[in-house]
């Protein structure tokens, strides 16, 4: 199992659909959410589902982890990955921390922007207002400090192919080393 984490308008989403266009080998959870969608959201990105309907699924243990963040749940439904394949999630540190501490051998990897400006700019990019951009950069420091507690690698996200490539470099040495422990 891998985990990308890291700051809001990072692009981790960007990078993770990319890395499983790149890795047909990687299988991409799609996770459930109680936030609305985002205009330029076409609506694959999450099963955009009310709380109530969020709540009876923990309720059912349906999820592997979840969180509430910035005042929306967020959850990984519990994987149905095919046989084979290795299970990417893009989630943030408090789901990263749960999936840590139930399977210790899952790899946590902490994407960054090239610098808080950038972050800044992309929060803005997506079409959030001012408001819930301030939010959005409020919690960053300590999203970053638990992501590099979290983190067995980091990668910074200055262009969406060179940071892809970066992770599959790492995922093949980490199969590699699996194929071959000694
Ligand atoms: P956004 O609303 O910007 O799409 O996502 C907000 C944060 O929630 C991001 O850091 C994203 O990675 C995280 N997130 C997305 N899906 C999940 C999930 O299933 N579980 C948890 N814990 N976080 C998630």
């Amino acid at each position: 199992m891998v985990v990308l984490i890291g700051p809001g308008g990072v692009g981790k989403g960007t990078v993770a659909r990319r890395l499983v266009e790149l890795d047909s080998h990687l299988w991409l959870s799609r996770s459930w959410t109680t936030r609305s969608r985002r205009p330029n959201e076409d609506g694959t990105e999450y099963y955009f589902v009310d709380r109530a309907t969020f709540e009876r699924a923990i309720d059912d243990d349906r999820f592997l982890e979840w969180a509430e963040f910035h005042g929306h749940l967020y959850g990984t439904p519990q994987p149905d990955a095919p046989a084979g394949d290795d299970v990417l999630l893009e989630i943030e540190v408090q789901g990263a921390e749960q999936v840590r501490k139930a399977n210790p051998d899952a790899v946590v990897i902490l994407v960054l922007p090239p610098s808080m400006r950038q972050l800044e700019e992309r929060l803005r990019a997506r079409g959030d207002s001012e408001e819930h951009v301030a939010l959005r950069l409020s919690s960053t420091p300590q999203e970053l400090a638990k992501g590099h507690e979290l983190a067995s690698y980091v990668v910074v996200n200055d262009d969406v192919e060179r940071a892809s490539d970066e992770i599959l470099s790492i995922l093949e040495g980490l199969r590699q080393q699996r194929r071959d422990p000694l």
